[in-house]
């Protein structure tokens, strides 16, 4: 419940230290934001009609960082946090997300002023001020800079912006080809090719990844299939399986298993031909759900790995409960296993695990041949990595299908 506020002159309206859940709008007064320090109270600033104090309560629960009186009579309208995050919950994510990313930034340039009122005792000076408005106006340019990259992200799926790269996974032990992982990139029309580590999270906040995820699918399957159709006359091809990343965000869709079987009729694709890469942490946030999920696809016919495999170790004990069919270590255990004994530890654990529950196992990040001849010893089955090759184009892919 939001209400209104009269406070008379000299009232304190929140003070510093103690916990808040609302934030306040003058709507009629003055009141003076200041912090107690050693050497005593320092004013940072004498807010009035329509300025807003005590915002980042509503996003975190943290205990004020200032003390609020009111210099005259005031008034204030009080907006309560249960409302506040009912609000944001409903609002459209970008708004929600810039939202967070202004309060943040807000309450950074706020504890930025903190540090310099420190020094200056009393009162703020000109220079402090020109700091102040300087790391508005950085916050608002992020904000426009940050705003502009949704949008564009937005936009690039229609603008067919998007491309599908393809890292080939190898048998280890007779160096052939067992397949590629999808991953994907964004063809940005000034900025040139963006790492998925810096769109894909953004489009999760924003819900964009289920429509791009079933690009992803479709695109993968329709790549697939032209690979395994060129190598069709050849006898002696193994033909190669494509893996395409899963975000958590995906599977939430309540039809996804149904929109990824149709995706596979429509391609014409066999199901053996596709995997799906979960990491380990949607087995350990979200299991029932994920546990739905694997079932689902593997009864499309769609094999199921278990994604940067090691890094959420909770999962470890109940792994046993998901019928999966694949676990790729994570590349942080398979480049340290020389230089950290944990690290060469957790991969044998995985590797022999993965033999007691018959699954397959894929070491990801392999980069040198003393890796592989070693990873060999372990008894893992796949490796993938640069010393075979980086993701390379679906022409490339095709090109090298035919070498194996
Ligand atoms: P990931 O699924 O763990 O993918 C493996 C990443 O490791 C890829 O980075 C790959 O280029 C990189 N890599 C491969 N070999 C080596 C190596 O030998 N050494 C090292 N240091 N790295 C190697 P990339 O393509 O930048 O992808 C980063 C992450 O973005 C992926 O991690 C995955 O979480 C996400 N991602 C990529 N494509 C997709 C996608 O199509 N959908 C979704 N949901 N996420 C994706
Ligand atoms: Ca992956
Ligand atoms: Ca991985």
């Amino acid at each position: 419940m939001n209400y209104i506020m009269n406070y008379p002159v000299g009232a304190t309206i929140l003070e510093e230290g103690a916990t808040g859940d609302c934030a306040y709008i003058i709507d009629k007064g003055l009141v003076e934001i200041s912090v107690l320090r050693e050497e005593g109270k320092v004013v940072l600033a004498v807010l009035s009609d329509g300025d807003i104090f005590g915002e980042m309560a509503l996003v975190s629960g943290d205990v004020r960082s200032a003390t609020a009186r009111a210099l005259v009579p005031t008034s204030v309208s009080i907006i309560c946090r249960p409302y506040f995050q009912e609000k944001l919950s409903q609002t459209d994510p970008i708004i929600a997300m810039l939202m967070k990313l202004l309060l943040a930034r807000f309450h950074e340039s706020r504890d930025k002023l903190l540090t310099l009122s420190n020094a200056c005792l009393n009162t703020i000076n000109a220079e402090n001020r020109q700091d102040a408005a300087a790391a508005d106006k950085e916050m608002h340019q992020e904000a426009l800079v940050r705003f502009k990259f949704i949008n564009e992200l937005q936009a690039a799926l229609d603008r067919q912006q998007f491309v599908l790269n393809y890292q080939p996974i190898l048998v280890l032990d007779k160096g052939s080809l067992a397949g590629f992982e999808a991953l994907i990139r964004w063809n940005h029309p000034q900025k040139g090719m963006i790492s998925p580590n810096h769109f894909i999270s953004i489009a999760e906040d924003t819900k964009d990844i289920l429509d791009i995820g079933y690009w992803i699918l479709e695109t993968a399957c329709a790549d697939i299939k032209k690979m395994r159709d060129a190598l069709g006359v050849r006898q002696d091809a193994a033909e190669p399986w494509v893996s395409v990343n899963v975000s958590p965000m995906q599977f939430k869709a309540p039809d996804i298993a149904e929109r990824f079987g149709q995706i596979l009729v429509s391609s014409g694709v066999e199901p053996c031909a596709v995997k799906i890469e979960l990491t380990e942490s949607v087995l350990v946030e979200n299991p029932q759900l994920a546990l739905n999920f694997i079932r689902e696809v593997r009864r499309l016919g769609i094999k199921v790995a278990i994604d940067d495999f090691g890094t959420g170790y909770s999962s470890l004990s109940y792994l046993h409960l998901f019928p999966i069919d694949i676990l790729k270590i994570d590349h942080t255990f398979v480049a340290n296993v020389f230089s950290d004994i944990r690290s060469r530890e957790v991969v044998n654990a995985i590797v022999a695990l993965s033999k007691s529950l018959n699954i397959d196992v894929v070491a990801e990040g392999v980069e040198t041949k003393e890796l592989e001849v070693l990873l060999l010893d372990m008894g893992c089955r796949y490796g993938q990595g640069y010393l075979y090759s980086r993701p390379i184009t679906f022409e490339q892919a095709m090109m090298l299908i035919q070498r194996f």
